[in-house]
């Protein structure tokens, strides 16, 4: 499940090999991949790379003639540069845009369901788009302050309102259980209930978290990024193991297809949150 940090990387990396290299051809086998019919896909073809960056969750291609590729990658989604081209029965495949140097840059997606989506727009058309117009303000490398921001979402817990990607965008179900864990605050508290210690604090948990996974992957993920990045969580789906900060039991709460980690003595005032799988099958 792709989040700031490694849409982040991946844009690093892309834009480092991808910067000045023209555009052969490009393909989109996923019939549903494509969002967008004008400007054509082949439009890009013969344009050069001008740069590679990330706006949320999302990644931009950007290419000479005011054209660009907008990128999501869902949750099963990747983003890879090969040297050579793939193979036509490659189920995975989404979209092919085959580049002068020999390279592939390819966006592959895992799993059954088809949500991995590439839009091709006009470069002056990009900031604009429902997708990034709606975004809220950049969860790394400097968030606003949070008290207001959270304030005005109401009486939402954190754990579902720091993953809004309309109120901060990046976060998601991994690295929020870091954040939370690290600014010392219960997933369940609400956001229009935070003191300014308590919003600052967790101001620079988020910067500090997602900074440190960046670090890692600015060590470990290389070329041709990986179908599967490091996960260097401490706390997230680590419940049943210590603490790494004062060796209480990590608990969790299951979701139908997540988990959501955290400490009870440094979070939750020693309280056992529900577990909501486990009071669905007592009903
Ligand atoms: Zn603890």
């Amino acid at each position: 499940m792709p989040e700031l940090p490694e849409v982040e990387i991946t844009a690093r990396r892309l834009d480092a090999a991808l910067r000045g290299v023209v555009v052969e051809s490009a393909l989109a086998p996923g019939i549903n991949a494509l969002k967008t019919f004008d400007p054509p896909l082949h439009a890009i073809e013969g344009a050069a790379v001008t740069g590679v960056r990330r706006v949320g969750k999302h990644i931009v291609v950007d290419l000479a003639g005011d054209l660009a590729l907008l990128v999501h990658l869902m949750s099963a989604g990747r983003l890879q540069l090969f040297d050579k081209r793939a193979s036509l029965r490659d189920r995975t495949s989404r979209l092919l845009v085959r580049l002068a140097d020999g390279n592939e840059l390819r966006l592959r997606e895992f799993g059954t369901r088809q949500r991995a989506w590439v839009k091709v727009l006009r470069a002056q058309d990009v900031a604009a788009d429902d997708a990034l117009a709606t975004l809220g303000p950049e969860a790394w490398p400097d968030p606003p302050p949070l008290r207001e921001l959270l304030a005005a979402q109401g009486a939402r817990p954190l754990h579902g309102v720091l993953r809004d990607q309309h109120v901060i965008a990046g976060i998601g179900r991994s690295w929020v259980d870091e954040i939370l864990h690290a600014a010392r605050l219960s997933p369940f508290k609400r956001g229009d209930d935070l003191s300014d210690e308590e919003a600052e604090a967790l101001r620079s948990a988020m910067v500090s978290e997602l900074g440190r996974v960046l670090d890692v992957y600015e060590e470990q993920v290389a070329m041709p990024l990986p179908e599967k990045f490091p996960k260097p969580t401490r706390v997230h789906a680590h419940q049943g193991e210590p603490c790494p900060r004062c060796e209480a039991v990590l608990e969790a709460v299951f979701y139908e297809d997540y988990v959501m980690t955290y400490c009870p003595a440094c979070q939750t005032e020693g309280r056992v949150l529900k577990d909501r799988r486990l009071s669905r099958l007592l009903k």
